[in-house]
């Protein structure tokens, strides 16, 4: 499980997050929806480790990470932009993150190829990451940030570079996978109907705070203000 208590995160003097509070259950996946600038990366990037907070408190699992170092906390991370690294092949991009733990190359190798199998691309290993398409590629960066058992994943708008088509079937192979793993993750989106399509509660976040959080369901039927409605109502 994951907590933010009264979360304020501040740049100089702008505030960018005010009182954020959320709690996530084990296994469950979040949608953060909210439009550019409304703080998404923000919350990411402070459960994270990249950004300390200003105020307030994180916990995962009941225990605050706050003061811990980014490579404790336990995240797995999928960013828009691929993020492989060009100059190894797919497998070994997947083994990285379990070479830094030391875990043995036997190992390594194996846990490497099961998630491979996992992401649908068991017969990629040896290929080098200029030689897929985007989104076999996020597979890839989806399968690294899983292969070493994180305890929450987190996705910063994974598909929003990919065409309508790979997008909305690799949203359903992502939740298909979280699911199957029951590992708890937050996924940041701005198009509402992703985050309707595979989230079991939908945060909507408004410059800064939580405007409203529910199933899709209690979203689409009972908006709490116009801000909500507004932005579930739009289609893109
Ligand atoms: P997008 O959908 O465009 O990715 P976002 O919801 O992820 O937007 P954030 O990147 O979290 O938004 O930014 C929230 C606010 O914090 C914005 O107003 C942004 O300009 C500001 N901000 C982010 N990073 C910094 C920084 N390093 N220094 C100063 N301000 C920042
Ligand atoms: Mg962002």
């Amino acid at each position: 499980s994951v907590s933010f208590t009264n979360v304020v995160k501040s740049y100089g003097m702008k505030e960018v997050l005010h009182s954020f509070s959320l709690q996530i259950d084990p296994g469950e996946l979040i949608c953060l929806l909210g439009p550019s600038g409304c703080g998404k990366s923000t919350i990411l990037r402070c459960l994270a480790g990249f950004e300390t907070i200003t105020h307030g408190d994180i916990t995962v699992d009941g225990e605050s990470v706050v003061a811990m170092p980014p490579r404790e906390r336990g995240m797995g991370m999928v960013f828009q932009h691929y993020s492989l690294f060009p100059n190894m092949t797919v497998l070994q991009n997947i083994a990285f993150g379990l070479k830094v733990a030391k875990v043995g190359k036997k190992e390594r190798l194996e846990r490497a190829q099961r998630m491979l199998n996992h992401v649908g691309l068991a017969d990629f290993g040896t290929r080098y990451p200029n030689e897929l398409s985007g989104g076999q590629q996020q597979r890839v960066a989806l399968a690294r940030a899983l292969v070493v058992n994180p305890s929450v994943l987190l996705l910063d708008e994974p598909l929003s570079a990919l065409d309508a088509k790979i997008r909305v079937q690799l949203r359903d192979e992502i939740r298909a996978i979280q699911q199957k793993l029951g590992i708890t993750a937050i996924f940041v989106t701005h198009d509402q109907e992703e985050a309707l399509a595979i989230a079991d509660r939908v945060a909507v976040m408004h410059d800064g705070h939580l405007e409203q959080i529910g199933t899709p369901y209690e979203l689409y039927v009972s908006p709490a203000t116009p801000f909500v409605a507004d932005f579930i109502g739009q289609s893109n």
